[in-house]
């Protein structure tokens, strides 16, 4: 007879299956339309969504053409007015309609998304579908509170929202919940693999009385997802592959619509001698092995602290020796199946392709069907295939390092900057990582934690806005649009044959890099306001963007220490007043200095936030530099504008290249005096002065410059949004002339565009 020890190591775990039944009879409901205007149209021309565990049809969607997405941009538009118009209180009770609707019927919908995605039951049912209701709680909130929190802001309109395969429902009400708070009406269209869970909402959209109109689903794949891009839309909310992003990025640029991307990631996971090893271990299940890996903020590089890595790497092996793949409607799952076997072959080409550049794989279990045994990648270089491309499956690569500092630069050696996962119970350590981490969101000993009310969201190539929070319903709002008139093209300056100035040119003026007057690198000059102008070029914004970035220590200054600084200046700019009104207007001048002690004021108060999370964390929301910005100033208003853009950004910590007016430069330029006798540090703010269409060219592609605002004519706009599509930087580009001397030339949009939120979660508790 056994012992007990024995018997408990013997154990097994029973088949502990969920019913698919309920499921399965509301597919009966199939084929499926569209949701267009309140109700399902009649199906098109369709094609079968598949159970990637077993590869059987479950039912038959419609494939959206470009008239489908235009019926419904076109119901959206028309309920737009009326649902923007509603009383706040009105929205909440639709929202909370929905998140109760939905809280009912929460075990349909895990199931469904088990089905249609082949993600474990118990994510779906503990992770995926309580977040979803937990969006629409809080976003009902929001809707009642939106025009007392954001006043003079206002909704964008109609919204295009495209999402991936990965968290179907969740990602769903990630965009709809704020969008319909804010008053936006919407057009979704979920991804072509998982469109089921969206049409079930539609029937709760029904069942709440939403108005008509106000949501819209068109299934189908990525052309149905461009359609929707081109169309007539106010804003693009898109979820999903940078390649995809990118394409994004470049259609709409120029066209007046607002966009945000939550694109893939890289994510380091990085464990310091000092961690509690096996709830690092346990974070590593959570980080990577969760959801099949398909997670955009998936802890995919491990790097462990050399001291500590051997023990690490046996722990983890053994613990991912025990994750159980199989069936995804049992609840003693941990590994179901991958969405598609498009993806399983991606994943498996990758990992390939890992191993010819020398990974070590281990991986226990073997393939069958549409499922991937988890996976670790070790012995690999920071150069190798695994560490730098996006997997989107189990598929861990661990490196070691020797020190905080150089898991800093493992941790940043990436295009990516989505999240960070940082182990260690030194606190004061973690912290100090935290900060110097490019990410977006970071969770200290802890790993994949969301909230409604956590801003997520990336940097870098990771894409541009917030989801969830304050900071996620600013993404559905819009301040009013600038009064003035479309900005005029300029024609390039034309280059003097030589220096020495002709008739009516008293003097010769330099570029401002680095701290010091620089002659351009090309020799030329032009002429403007009867002074020789230097002629800038791609060499003189690169050798800016450079002093710029040594000048990091801006960035790391106090508030308090930035606001002495700038009060300096602006009592500098006081005293040149005169000189500053002979270059300008006396009331350019005047109004100059009145916003430069303006933007001092702000130095040290618009500061982040704590969120109130559902766990014990204390959720941070800091308000974070870019680092190197390059503003484009207007060519209207040449020394009001100029002080109206510059000193916004270098308030909140950032370093600046500055292209002042091209027609009457010369009292940006004088400023470079003022700015030699204030204490402001050489290389913050650098002034390039030239032909500003192709210096905001150079500025858009250069991969250093973080940000960049461009208050240019509607050609120059359209061009930088292009431009950096391939460094996917946020541009601000505005073609409208604004009011400089008034508050527009103040708006906060200026704090809030100069800077990233980056969440931290930092755990409290024993
Ligand atoms: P995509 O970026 O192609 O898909 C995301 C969404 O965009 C889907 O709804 C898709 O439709 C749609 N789409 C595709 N092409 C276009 C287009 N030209 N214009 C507008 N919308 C479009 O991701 P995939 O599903 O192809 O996955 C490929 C890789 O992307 C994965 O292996 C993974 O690395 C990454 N990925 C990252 C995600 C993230 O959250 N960061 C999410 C999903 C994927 P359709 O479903 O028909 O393709």
């Amino acid at each position: 007879m056994p012992t007990v020890t024995e018997a408990l190591l013997a154990m097994d775990y029973g088949p502990a299956p969920e019913s698919p039944a309920i499921a399965l009879d509301w597919l009966k409901r199939g084929p499926f339309g569209h949701f267009i205007n309140g109700k399902f149209t009649r199906p098109g021309a369709v094609f079968d969504t598949v159970n990637p565990a077993t590869g059987a049809a479950l039912a038959q969607v419609t494939q959206g053409t470009g008239a489908d997405i235009a019926a419904a941009v076109k119901a959206a538009r028309k309920a737009q007015p009326g649902w923007a118009k509603l009383p706040g209180h009105e929205r909440a009770r639709y929202l909370y309609a929905l998140a109760r609707l939905l809280q009912k019927r929460e075990r349909l919908f895990a199931v469904l998304e088990v089905l249609d995605n082949g993600k474990p039951i118990r994510e779906a049912r503990d992770i995926d579908v309580p977040l979803a209701v937990r969006h629409f709680y809080h976003h009902a909130g929001w809707a009642e509170l939106v025009a007392d929190e954001f006043p003079g802001m206002a909704p964008h309109g109609v919204c295009g929202q495209i999402i991936p395969w990965n968290f179907p429902l969740l990602m769903l009400a990630w965009k709809l919940a704020p969008a319909l708070a804010a008053g936006n009406t919407v057009v979704l269209k979920p991804a072509e693999y998982t469109p089921l869970t969206a049409l079930l909402f539609a029937e709760l959209c029904i069942e709440a009385g939403l108005p008509r109109g106000v949501v819209n689903i068109v299934t189908g794949d990525g052309e149905t997802g461009a359609a929707l891009v081109a169309a007539e839309v106010d804003k693009i909310a898109f979820t999903g592959s940078t390649e995809v992003g990118r394409m994004i990025r470049q259609v709409t640029a120029g066209t007046g619509k607002a966009l945000t991307l939550e694109l893939g990631g890289k994510s380091p996971f990085i464990v310091l001698a000092g961690a509690d090893l096996d709830a690092a271990v346990e974070g590593v299940v959570d980080a990577i092995w969760f959801n099949q890996g398909e997670v955009c903020c998936a802890g995919s590089r491990i790097l462990v602290q050399e001291s500590v890595a051997s023990v690490f790497t046996d722990r983890l092996k053994a613990r991912m020796a025990r994750l159980r793949l199989g069936d995804p409607l049992d609840k003693s799952t941990d590994i179901g199946a991958v969405v598609h076997p498009v993806q399983l072959e991606r994943i498996q080409s990758i990992v390939a392709q890992a191993v010819e550049q020398g990974a070590e794989l281990h991986q226990p279990g073997s393939f069958d069907g549409c499922f991937c045994p988890p996976a670790l990648l070790t012995g690999l270089g920071a150069a190798n295939v695994a560490m730098q491309e996006e997997i989107f499956g189990p598929v861990a690569a661990l490196m070691t390092f020797r020190t905080p500092a150089e898991a800093v630069e493992l941790a940043n050696n990436t295009r990516y900057g989505l999240a960070a996962s940082i182990w260690s119970e030194n606190i004061t350590v973690a912290l100090d990582i935290a900060a110097q981490v490019k990410a977006g969101v970071v969770w200290i000993n802890g790993t994949n934690l969301f909230d409604a009310n956590a801003p997520f969201g990336g940097m870098r190539e990771s894409g541009f806005g917030r989801e969830g929070a304050r900071e996620g319903m600013l993404a559905y709002l819009r301040d009013p649009a600038p009064g003035g008139k479309a900005r005029a093209t300029l024609p390039a300056p034309v280059a003097l044959p030589g220096e020495g100035g002709g008739a009516g040119i008293d003097r010769t003026h330099k570029l401002y890099i680095g701290g010091a007057q620089k002659r351009p690198d090309g020799g030329y000059s032009y002429s403007a306001q009867g002074s020789q102008i230097p002629l800038g070029g791609r060499k003189d914004i690169r050798n800016a963007v450079e002093a710029a970035h040594k000048a990091a220590g801006w960035g790391k200054a106090t508030g308090h220490n930035r606001a002495q600084v700038l009060y300096f200046l602006a009592e500098n700019m006081a005293a040149r007043q005169a000189d500053l009104a002979a270059l300008s207007s006396k009331a350019e001048a005047e109004g100059a200095v009145a916003r430069a002690f303006y933007w001092a004021a702000w130095a040290d108060k618009y500061d982040g936030k704590v969120h109130a999370t559902q766990s014990a964390h204390l959720t941070l929301a800091l308000k974070e530099p870019f680092g190197v910005m390059g503003l484009i100033c207007p060519e209207e208003a040449p020394l009001l504008g100029f002080i109206s853009t510059l000193l916004p950004a270098i308030a909140m910590g950032n370093r600046v290249v500055a292209v002042p007016s091209q027609g009457a430069p010369r009292a940006a330029l004088e400023m470079v005096q003022v700015l030699d006798t204030s204490d402001i540090p050489g290389g913050v703010v650098n002034i390039v002065t030239g032909p500003r269409h192709d210096l905001a060219r150079t500025m858009a592609q250069h991969d250093d410059v973080a940000a960049l605002w461009v208050f240019a004519d509607a050609e120059t706009c359209a061009m930088t949004g292009r431009e950096s599509a391939g460094n996917l930087k946020p541009v601000w580009a505005e073609n409208s002339a604004r009011n400089w001397a008034g508050t527009e030339g103040q708006a906060r949009d200026f704090l809030r565009r100069a800077v990233q939120v980056k969440t931290v979660w930092v755990p409290y508790g024993a």
